[in-house]
Formats: structure tokens, C-alpha cells, sequence
């Protein structure tokens, strides 16, 4: 594995990677590489011969009461992790080689950045789309891997490579789970043990939610309902949002159907999480790491 840099490094490394038609693959990261982020590289290996991945904790997506400065940072631990997962190229580019002069021109996510996580989190979605965009463009990626436990941000991605007809294939990978159902999360590391055998109840959130759609039910605010009461069982979560939400648009699904998302965001003591799962697949579509 080779681990880089510099912007104009990493360009070059990338067209050596893509010489003599060999595809690249791409899974971008904000670091503290987990079982999720190591699954994307997995299945991206399955698609290309070589895979890149970045590490860059973005400021442009944090909002300014969120978590930047202490987002969890490990770059020693994350080069052993992507190396025995199989990364060729590993990428740590620097704040300012980024934004040298701060960003200036960004991406407008239009109304599907409105959404849920958008409403959440005015400005997230045009900070990930601008490095999104950003990281594109120097790795000219063939495929980028994002995974679904970021529904929203993956559905914006494509949005955004088919409306600025970007030559990349995404693919988006089923989310990787602990042996009792918690969404793996880089900042499942700011949970205590209270808040950790709290956190679960997202997931159990869910499958409530997909049990009552396995049960015939059908109208979206019902199965958010069905939902949002496990959660409100418990008074140290706060729900941001649960939504049966439109899987093209994130609006709320009067009539649900198979492919809708079944999205939730709450805070568990201090730490804000977030998970989703597709009505028809169900929670077993993921990836559930051994106990
Ligand atoms: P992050 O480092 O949190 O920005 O995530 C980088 C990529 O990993 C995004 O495409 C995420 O959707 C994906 N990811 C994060 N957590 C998981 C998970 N538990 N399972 C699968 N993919 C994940």
C-alpha cells in the first residue's frame, strides 16, 4: 500500500493505478476506520483490481455547534487497518492542500439536501458533495463505494454524478452492523456503556418499523410511528426525526412501498446517530459482524 499526501501525488499515483485500462476504485472516509468503512473497500475489490481510499475529516460538513474538533482521529491505526484490508492506495491529504484559501465555490445539493439530514444539518450536504466532488476529481475514480448506512448522502452522490455527468459507476454497500444491531459509526466511540446499550434501540427502531410492513401496513407515517415508539420508550434518547421517506426524493412515503427508507437520527446522551433500513430488504440485507 501506498500512502500519500499531496494532491498532485495522489493524481499521479491514480493514472499509474488506471494505466492499461485497469479500473480504480474509490472509497472516500473520514478516518477511524471501522468494519464499515473496511466492507466498502470489499466490495469495491470485488468490482476493480485496485482500490484507493481517502481519510480527510472535512470541516465543511460539520456544523459549528458539531463535532470537528474532537472527531475522532487515529492515522496509525487506519494505515495498519486499510493495509490488511487490501487498500493500494491510501490517502491522507491535509486541510490545506484542500482549502488552501478556504471554499469558495460549492455544491448546491438542491431539494433532496433540503431532507431530513439537510434539515438536520443546514450546509452538511453541500459540504460532503463539494469534497465529494473535490476528491473526484484528482482520483478519477472508475467506482466509488459509499455505504447505505448514509442513505441520503449515497442518493445525493448519485444525483449529483448524473447531473454533472460524472464518468463514475457508484455503488452503494449494505451497512455493517455489531452482533446486536448497532450501525457501526466512527462516533460510536463517543458512547458510554449506558449510552451503548442505549444506542441499539435505533436499529430495534427499525426492525419494528419493518415488522409492521411485513404486517400489511402500508401507510408511512404508521410504520414511522411504529418506530419512533421504541425510541420514545427510552427518555435518554431524543428523536431527531423518523421517516418513512420517498428512496428518489426523501420525502415523506404516504403509501410505503419495498424500497422505501426507513431513516431515523437521535441523539443518545450527547452523541447524535443515525441509521436507516430499505422497507423490502429488511435489517438481514446487512452485514452483521459475529458477537
Ligand atoms: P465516514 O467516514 O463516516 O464519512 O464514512 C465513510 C463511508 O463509509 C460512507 O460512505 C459511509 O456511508 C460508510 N459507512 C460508515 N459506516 C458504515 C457502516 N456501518 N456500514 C457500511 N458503511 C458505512
Amino acid at each position: 500500500m501506498r500512502v500519500i499526501e499531496g494532491l498532485a501525488a495522489m493524481r499521479d499515483a491514480c493514472a499509474a493505478a488506471r494505466r492499461g485500462s485497469a479500473r480504480l476504485g474509490f472509497v472516500p472516509t473520514m478516518g477511524s476506520l471501522h468494519a464499515g468503512h473496511l466492507h466498502l473497500v470489499a466490495v469495491a475489490r470485488e468490482r476493480v483490481p485496485r482500490v484507493a481510499l481517502s481519510i480527510f475529516v472535512n470541516p465543511l460538513q460539520f456544523g459549528p455547534a458539531e463535532d470537528f474538533a474532537r472527531y475522532p482521529r487515529d492515522a496509525e491505526r487506519d494505515r495498519a487497518l486499510a493495509g490488511s484490508a487490501g487498500v493500494d492506495l491510501l490517502w491522507m491529504p491535509t486541510l490545506k492542500a484542500m482549502y488552501p484559501e478556504g471554499p469558495r465555490v460549492t455544491v448546491a445539493p438542491g431539494p433532496l439536501g433540503e431532507e431530513l439530514e439537510g434539515a438536520a444539518r443546514p450546509g452538511h450536504f453541500a459540504g460532503v458533495l463539494t469534497v465529494v466532488l473535490k476528491l473526484f476529481a484528482v482520483v478519477q475514480p472508475d467506482v466509488a463505494v459509499f455505504g447505505r448506512k448514509d442513505a441520503q448522502q449515497a442518493a445525493l452522490v448519485r444525483r449529483m454524478v448524473a447531473d454533472f455527468d460524472l464518468p463514475v459507476d457508484v455503488v452503494v454497500a449494505p451497512t455493517v452492523r455489531e452482533s446486536d444491531g448497532l450501525a457501526l459509526s466512527s462516533r460510536n466511540v463517543y458512547l458510554d456503556a449506558g449510552a451503548r446499550r442505549r444506542a441499539v434501540l435505533l436499529s430495534r427502531a427499525l426492525a419494528a418499523g419493518v415488522a409492521h410492513f411485513r404486517g400489511g401496513e402500508r401507510r408511512g407515517a404508521a410504520l414511522a410511528a411504529a418506530a419512533r415508539a421504541v425510541l420514545d420508550a427510552e427518555p435518554a434518547i431524543a428523536v431527531d426525526y423518523v421517516a418513512c421517506a420517498d428512496p428518489g426524493t426523501f420525502t415523506p412515503a404516504e403509501r410505503a412501498t419495498e424500497a422505501c427508507v426507513l431513516a431515523v437520527a437521535a441523539r443518545v446522551g450527547s452523541t447524535r446517530l443515525i441509521d436507516n433500513v430499505v422497507l423490502g430488504e429488511g435489517l438481514e440485507a446487512d452485514v452483521r459482524l459475529p458477537g
